[in-house]
């Protein structure tokens, strides 16, 4: 079976403003390497549209409404005091986000992909279920993991995400659920504060590595494999959701952990193989951040290259 990947012009429309690192030449750069890679086995896909059902999953009404009404006619408009930004496309952009996320779940659970690789943008892992956050709107993974037990009976689901900022909006989403387990790596004290190694959830279902500056490739590869993984064979999820950020390779301007692109490929083949028993290979990964053009569209490419089995 293929790997397919979601990708949608509505999310180059998502126009956070001049200068800002979160820019539609991130996506163009990670579909671009992906397309010259002509990785076999790849089908490519356009996004569906989410719906206000699966938003609803993991964030509240009240909030769904407020970024519906912070729609700008032309122009931007601020959500959280300058991260994290509308322009006239967002709305769309963000709907394609949830909808390839869920519509991800449903191929792999349905057989219709091995595995599923979401190249969409805006990032979503510090959106919280009432706030806007470090860039993100809605929290697509979320959303993706609680739609996995809702639309389809699934039990335990985990999300583990590399990227190099912790994702407060997941872990809180998920910290009083022993059904749903997170595993994050972040670069730590780094951006959003929190994924300190005691924050554990309610059933040791969340499990943070911080990592400080400058870690690179052994120390990473060290901490996933003596914390990480034994507690991910423990939980024994029936999917995995990868957040998969770029912004720990050593080429990323805001990130410090000087990942290089084989360890994307390490990750990606160790968090499968762990995982495997329990979901019969069922995994599904989501763009999250990433800041240099050329570490996300190698990175990206390696970690699709490692879903492939290559
Ligand atoms: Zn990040």
């Amino acid at each position: 079976m293929s790997t397919l990947i979601y990708t949608h012009a509505d999310c180059l429309q998502h126009v956070p403003g001049p200068g800002h690192p979160e820019s539609p030449a991130r996506l163009k750069a990670v579909v671009d390497a992906l397309q010259a890679a002509r990785i076999d086995g790849v089908q490519w896909r356009d996004a569906p549209l989410g719906t206000a059902e699966q938003v609803l999953l993991i964030h509240t009404p009240g909030y769904l409404e407020w970024v519906q009404s912070q729609r700008p006619e032309d122009g931007y408009q601020a959500l959280d005091g300058g991260d994290t930004v509308m322009s006239p496309g967002s709305w769309q952009a963000v709907m394609r986000c949830v909808g390839a996320a869920c519509a991800g779940v449903d191929d792999v659970v349905e057989g219709r992909a091995t595995n599923v690789f979401c190249a969409t943008r805006p990032c979503g892992h510090h959106a919280e279920a009432d706030q806007a956050m470090g860039f993100c709107i809605f929290n697509q993974v979320a959303i993706a993991a609680v739609h996995a037990q809702r639309a389809h009976g699934l039990q335990r689901v985990a999300v583990v995400d590399f990227d190099v900022h912790h994702g407060n909006g997941t872990q809180n989403s998920f910290y009083e659920h022993p059904d749903l387990f997170y595993g994050s790596s972040h670069q730590a004290p780094f951006y959003p504060g929190t994924g300190a190694r005691q924050e554990r959830g309610v059933a040791g279902n969340i499990v943070n590595i911080p990592l400080p500056r400058g870690s690179g490739s052994h120390v990473f590869r060290e901490r996933v494999t003596e914390e990480l993984l034994p507690a991910l064979r423990r939980f024994a999820p029936e999917l995995l959701i990868i957040s998969a950020g770029f912004d720990a390779h050593r080429k990323d301007p805001l990130g410090g952990l000087d990942f290089e692109d084989e360890d994307f490929a390490w990750v990606t083949r160790e968090l499968m193989e762990a995982t495997a028993p329990s979901t019969g290979g069922r995994v599904v990964s989501v763009l999250e951040g990433g800041y240099s053009l050329e570490g996300l569209a190698s990175g990206s490419v390696a970690h699709v290259r490692a879903l492939r089995g290559d």
